[in-house]
C-alpha cells in the first residue's frame, strides 16, 4: 500500500461545506489515501478585510500540498473583491483547465445522449490578463494576449491528454479569421504541435460555427481545446447541454501545481438545507485522484457513482418523475454512492481507469524561442483628437514625419479613415496614427527617432495618449493592417 498523499481542502460557502463534506465521505468510503490540511478561503477572509479572500497562511499549505480540492465560494457583492479563482490560478501558473462534459442519457435528462466531450481551456492568457484600460473619454481597451510558450503548453497538454486517456481527435476553435495573429498564433502552434501526434485526429473550427455544432451535435467532438475567453463561454454551454451544470467537475493543472473544483457556485439559496448535489464536486475529486496517482480509487468511487445515478437515487435537481426512483439530500447521496462501492453501472459505460497516466501530464519539451531578426520600423501612435477632422489631423502630423517615417495611415476603431476615408464612417476621441518606414525601403529606426516624433507631436498640440511599436521580424511585418489599409 502506498502513503498517503497530502491535499489542501476547503469547505467554501454556501452549499460548500455539504458537498465537501459528502465528496469526502465517498473517498474516504473508496479508500482514497490522502492526509488532508484545511484552510478557510471565501466569504468571511473577504469580510475580514482581506480583499484576495484567501490568508498567506493558506498560500503555504497550497506550496507544500500543490493539491487543492476546493468548493466553491461567494465572493461578496460591491467591488474591490478579487476572484480566487483567478488569483489561484495565476499565482500557481494553472494553465490548463480540463472539464469533461458526458451525458448520462437515459438517467439524467438532455437532448444529446451520445455526447462525450472533454473541454481543454488555456486558464492564464487571452483577455484574462486582466490589462484593461481607459485613456479618453469614448473608448476603453482590454488586452487579448496569446503568446507562443502558453499555446503550446495548453495544446501540448490537449493531446498528451487525448492520448492518455484514448481519445481519437482533438479540434481546436479559434477566431483567427479575424484576430489574424492572436487567434492566428494558437491555431499555427496546434498544427504545428498535432503533427508530433499522428495517431490522433486533427481538426480546426472557426468559433462561432463550432459553438454552433458543440451546441447542436456536441457528440462530433471528442477532445476540443481553445484559448481562454472561448473556453469559459463553451466549456459552461458543454456542461449544460450534457445535463447539467450542476454535474460538472474540472482540474486546474500547472506544472508544480493542481486545484480541482465543481464548475458551479456556492448557490446560497440552498445552503443549510442538505439539499445541493455533490456530483461536480466530487468529479473533479476524481480528477484530482487520477492525478495523484490513485487511479484505482478513481476507478472505484466513480464508478459507484455512475451505479447510483443509473439506479436512481437522486438529488432534487437532477429528479425526474418516471425516470428517478429515489429523492435524496447532499448527505444521503455520498451514503448511497459509498454503499455502491465495488460496483459497477450496468447501462452506463463503467470508467476504466487502468491506463490512466501515472505522471501528471506535464512534461514537455523545452521552449526554443524565436531567432527571427527584429527591427523597429515605425509606430502606431494613438492620439486624443475630440473635434477635428480626420484630414485636420492629417495635415497637423505629416509635416512631423522625419528619420525615413511617413505617416502611413489613421485608423479610428481599427477602420482607415486617412487616406481616403468615407465620410459615413463613425468616428471616437482616439485616433491611431501609423508612422512607418516605407514598406518597399528595407532598415530600421531607433527609439530616440520615436521619442522625437512624439514630442513634435506633443508640441504641436496633439496629445499622444499610447504608442505601439511596430517590429518587423525576418523583413515580416509584425503588426496587422487598418480595415482598409
Ligand atoms: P450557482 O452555480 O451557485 O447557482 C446557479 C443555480 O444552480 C442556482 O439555482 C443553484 O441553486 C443551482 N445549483 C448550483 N449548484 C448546485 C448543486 N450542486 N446542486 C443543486 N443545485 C445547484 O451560481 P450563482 O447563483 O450565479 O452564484 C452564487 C455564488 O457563487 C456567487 O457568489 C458567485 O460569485 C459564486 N460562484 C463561485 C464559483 C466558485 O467558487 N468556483 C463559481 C461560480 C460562482
Amino acid at each position: 500500500m502506498s502513503k498517503n498523499t497530502p491535499i489542501t481542502v476547503a469547505r467554501g460557502d454556501g452549499i460548500g461545506p455539504e458537498i465537501m463534506e459528502a465528496t469526502l465521505a465517498i473517498l474516504k468510503g473508496g479508500g482514497a489515501r490522502l492526509d488532508i490540511e484545511e484552510i478557510e478561503i471565501g466569504e468571511k477572509v473577504y469580510l475580514r478585510g482581506n480583499p484576495a479572500g484567501i490568508e498567506p497562511s493558506a498560500w503555504e499549505s497550497l506550496r507544500r500540498t500543490k493539491v487543492f480540492l476546493k468548493a466553491p465560494i461567494t465572493t461578496p457583492q460591491g467591488g474591490g473583491f478579487k476572484s480566487l479563482n483567478v488569483t489561484t490560478r495565476k499565482a500557481f501558473g494553472l494553465y490548463a483547465n480540463i472539464r469533461p462534459c458526458l451525458s448520462y442519457d437515459p438517467f439524467i435528462r438532455t437532448k444529446h445522449p451520445k455526447m462525450d466531450v472533454v473541454i481543454v481551456r488555456e486558464n492564464e492568457e487571452d483577455t484574462y490578463s486582466g490589462i484593461e484600460h481607459r485613456r479618453t473619454y469614448d473608448v476603453v481597451q482590454c488586452l487579448k494576449l496569446i503568446s507562443r510558450p502558453g499555446s503550446e503548453k495548453i495544446v501540448r497538454y490537449a493531446f498528451e491528454y487525448a492520448r492518455a486517456y484514448g481519445r481519437k481527435k482533438v479540434t481546436c476553435f479559434t477566431k483567427d479569421n479575424i484576430m489574424k495573429m492572436t487567434d492566428g498564433l494558437f491555431h499555427k502552434v496546434f498544427d504545428e504541435i498535432g503533427a508530433e501526434y499522428p495517431d490522433i485526429e486533427k481538426e480546426h473550427w472557426i468559433v462561432d460555427i463550432g459553438a454552433a455544432k458543440l451546441a447542436d451535435t456536441p457528440e462530433v467532438f471528442d477532445v476540443i481545446v481553445m484559448p481562454n475567453l472561448y473556453g469559459d463561454i463553451l466549456s459552461d454551454v458543454a456542461a449544460q447541454i450534457a445535463g447539467s451544470v450542476g454535474l460538472a467537475g474540472s482540474a486546474n493543472i500547472g506544472d508544480g501545481c493542481a486545484m480541482f473544483e465543481a464548475i458551479h457556485g456556492s448557490a446560497p439559496r440552498r445552503a443549510g438545507q442538505n439539499l445541493a448535489n455533490p456530483s461536480g464536486l466530487f468529479l473533479g475529486a476524481v480528477q484530482m485522484l487520477v492525478h495523484i496517482g490513485q487511479a484505482d480509487v478513481a476507478e472505484k468511487v466513480h464508478n459507484a457513482w455512475l451505479k447510483t445515478i443509473e439506479d436512481g437515487v437522486h438529488t432534487y435537481d437532477i429528479f425526474r418523475e418516471g425516470v428517478s426512483k429515489q429523492k435524496v439530500g447532499t448527505k444521503e447521496f455520498g451514503q448511497a454512492v459509498v454503499a455502491r462501492i465495488g460496483q459497477k453501472p450496468v447501462k452506463l459505460k463503467p470508467v476504466d481507469y487502468s491506463k490512466a497516466p501515472t505522471r501528471p501530464l506535464t512534461s514537455r519539451p523545452p521552449y526554443k524561442r524565436d531567432t527571427a531578426k527584429r527591427e523597429l520600423v515605425g509606430a502606431d501612435i494613438f492620439v486624443f483628437w475630440p473635434t477635428g477632422t480626420m484630414d485636420q489631423l492629417a495635415a497637423k502630423l505629416q509635416p512631423l514625419a522625419a528619420d525615413g517615417m511617413k505617416l502611413e495611415m489613421l485608423s479610428n476603431r481599427g477602420m482607415k479613415v486617412w487616406p481616403g476615408g468615407m465620410a459615413e464612417t463613425f468616428t471616437v476621441d482616439e485616433t491611431r496614427c501609423r508612422f512607418q518606414l516605407p514598406e518597399d525601403k528595407p532598415g530600421s529606426i531607433s527609439h530616440e527617432a520615436l521619442e522625437r516624433l512624439l514630442n513634435r507631436i506633443q508640441k504641436a498640440g496633439v496629445e499622444w495618449v499610447k504608442v505601439e511599436n511596430l517590429y518587423n521580424f525576418n523583413g515580416q511585418p509584425g503588426f496587422s493592417r487598418g480595415q482598409g489599409q
